[in-house]
């Protein structure tokens, strides 16, 4: 669709010079929306990636920021739509592309994350991805209950997978929870998944599926529910146990990737993109444990 717009562009560009800057300009524009769950939780867009924040009376509990221009975006909006500050971030992980942009809200915002997320930005001191990310305020081990405006989230530490910090947020007067990368509805896992065990994977979804909710916000991708979620770590169980199983008939990896289809899944959002890197990742997860 990009490609479209942009071979539109080029041939308005050279048809008629002064479109240039308009074609520029529409080329950069980020989708950004801002959609209602239920009640007066809330997800918010930056292009493919998701956030939510519960509004109360007494202010808005915000989880990640993604990134400064969309936080900056979402703080006029907020302001503009509720009249009333951003009290808490509270983040899902620490990776740049979800915890960015924090200090826009430094103003009125207490930061919160789990324990291990200042040990892994310390990590990446240093490396310019990660110069817009604030560390929390505040961290926790297991659980946390932050209360607003009588209003509730509940923070639970996820079994670590895609990263060793990442925090379930639970709302449950609105009975939805929002987690981001290891998890997802009807869409295949990010590429090959960071090439470790898929194990801690399953081991994740099946906490977060030990939780009382109706509704999943994930980081990417279409809003679910808790069946979705079911689905998605049958389609994790369906990639070990036929790649677990393709090795042990000793095929290789590129015959596993052209002989596991797994077409139930084929509907999916990036099952054509990612099906084969899926497939990598679990090899290379398998093969390198058993060293
Ligand atoms: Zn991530
Ligand atoms: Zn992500």
């Amino acid at each position: 669709m990009k490609h479209k717009t942009l071979s539109s562009c080029l041939v308005l560009i050279a048809t008629v010079g002064t479109m240039a800057q308009v074609c520029a300009q529409q080329q950069q524009d980020p989708t950004r929306t801002i959609t209602s769950i239920t009640g007066d939780l809330y997800r918010a867009q930056n292009n493919a990636h998701y956030t939510v924040f519960l509004v109360t009376s007494e202010g808005i509990i915000l989880a990640d920021p993604i990134g400064p221009d969309f936080a900056t975006w979402l703080k006029a909006e907020l302001a503009e739509r509720f009249d009333v500050p951003v009290r808490y971030v509270i983040y899902s992980h620490y990776h740049d592309d979800h915890a960015s942009g924090g200090d826009v809200f430094a103003d009125t915002a207490e930061f919160i994350g789990h324990e291990n997320m200042p040990v892994n930005l310390a990590r990446e001191e240093g490396n310019e991805s990660f110069k817009d990310v604030r560390a929390p305020d505040r961290t926790y081990s297991d659980r946390m209950t932050v209360t607003l405006g009588g209003k509730t989230v509940e923070l639970v530490h996820s079994t670590p997978s895609h990263s060793d910090d990442s925090t379930i947020l639970i709302f449950p007067e609105e009975r939805t929870v929002f987690a981001v990368d290891f998890v997802s509805a009807r869409r295949v896992p990010f590429r090959t998944m960071g090439g470790g065990p898929v194990a801690p994977w399953i081991e994740a979804t099946a906490q977060l599926q030990t939780l009382d909710y109706d509704i999943l916000a994930p980081g990417h991708g279409e809003i679910g529910t808790k069946a979705d979620v079911d689905d998605y770590e049958g389609y994790l169980e369906d990639l070990v146990a036929a790649v677990t199983e393709g090795i042990a008939a000793g095929q290789s990896l590129e015959e596993l990737q052209q002989s596991i289809m797994l077409e139930d899944y084929q509907e999916w959002a990036q099952y054509e993109a990612w099906r084969a890197e899926n497939i990598q990742g679990t090899y290379e997860g398998l093969t390198s444990s058993e060293e």
